[in-house]
């Protein structure tokens, strides 16, 4: 269900840029995400979201953009926002997110975009002009195996379709790569799957890939995945009861071999496991390869 929002403020602001992407301004032209990722973060209580599947759009969102851009004395990294993806099926008919990129480049503002969707390539050519400053789009991909992907991010493009859009920008020398987290204990987590996501993403062109093995479990996030893992993959909710009762942060039980092997593949590969942030002082560009 589409529910039609406005909203008083668009654009929040940290003091310090975020140490991974360098975001300083994150921009949520949506509430609620049609990916329905099973393990997603964003049920948790703490958000109040009482109807995670309920899409809100918020109408005002891109006068609000406009006027608080014109607002800005520091030209820092706009960010995709949190909770949402930004490229989810909502945006191909609302286009949200690409009019808020026009605004973006209009202003001379650099952007980093997180997404599971092949939507992205609509605005590659915006996505060329904010490039005179700095875009980079980040994708997240946890498998290569498009059957497990559909399973467990059933409204995201496949991983096979991820991996093409990435090479599509790479080739237009947008700086792209892999967020590869949550990597899901007892789902993903073998070195079968790390290697063959650092190959397919050396492939598709990706400047860095950015790990994380585990996940975190809280609340209603934790119900919600466990009823998924009993109907799509069953016993494997007694392994994660066994291994981390009610803990909040699950890392995977061979977390630090599995590691140590992500990172000498990079490093032989030449990929970086850190990505770089954009510098307004030198201004530096970083391409992919
Ligand atoms: S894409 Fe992100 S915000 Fe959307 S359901 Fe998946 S994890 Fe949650």
């Amino acid at each position: 269900m589409i529910k039609q929002i406005t909203a008083k403020t668009l654009l929040s602001s940290s003091k310090k840029p975020d140490p991974w992407f360098g975001i300083k301004y994150t921009m949520n032209l949506y509430r609620g995400c049609q990916h329905q990722c099973i393990y997603c973060d964003s049920r948790s209580e703490c958000y109040r979201i009482e109807n995670f599947a309920e899409i809100h759009v918020k109408t005002n969102a891109l006068d609000l953009l406009r006027r608080e851009l014109a607002r800005k004395r520091v030209k820092g990294t706009i960010g995709t926002g949190s909770m949402n993806d930004p490229y989810m099926q909502v945006e191909a008919e609302w286009n949200m997110t690409g009019r808020a990129l026009a605004i973006i480049a209009e202003r001379g503002f650099p952007v980093h975009i997180i997404t599971k969707s092949n939507l992205v390539l609509r605005d590659v050519e915006t996505l060329r002009e904010i490039n005179r400053v700095y875009a980079a789009v980040s994708f997240t991909i946890t498998t290569t195996d498009d059957a497990l992907c559909r399973k467990i991010e059933p409204g995201a493009s496949l991983a096979s379709q991820r991996f093409a859009a990435m090479r599509a920008l790479a080739d237009d020398g947008i700086y792209t790569g892999v967020t590869m987290m949550p990597i899901l204990p007892f789902l993903e987590d073998n070195a079968e799957n790390i290697l063959a996501i650092v190959e397919r993403a050396r492939d598709a062109g990706a400047g860095y890939i950015i790990a994380a093995f585990g996940m975190t479990m809280r609340d209603r996030q934790r119900a919600y995945f466990y009823d998924k893992l009993d109907h799509l993959f069953p016993g494997v909710r007694a392994q994660y009861e066994r291994r981390y009762g009610e803990r909040y942060s699950c890392p995977v039980p061979n977390a630090a071999r599995l590691e140590k092997i992500f990172r000498e593949r990079c490093a032989q590969l030449g990929i970086a496991t850190r990505m770089h942030p954009y510098q307004p002082e030198t201004q530096l560009r970083f391409t992919t390869i």
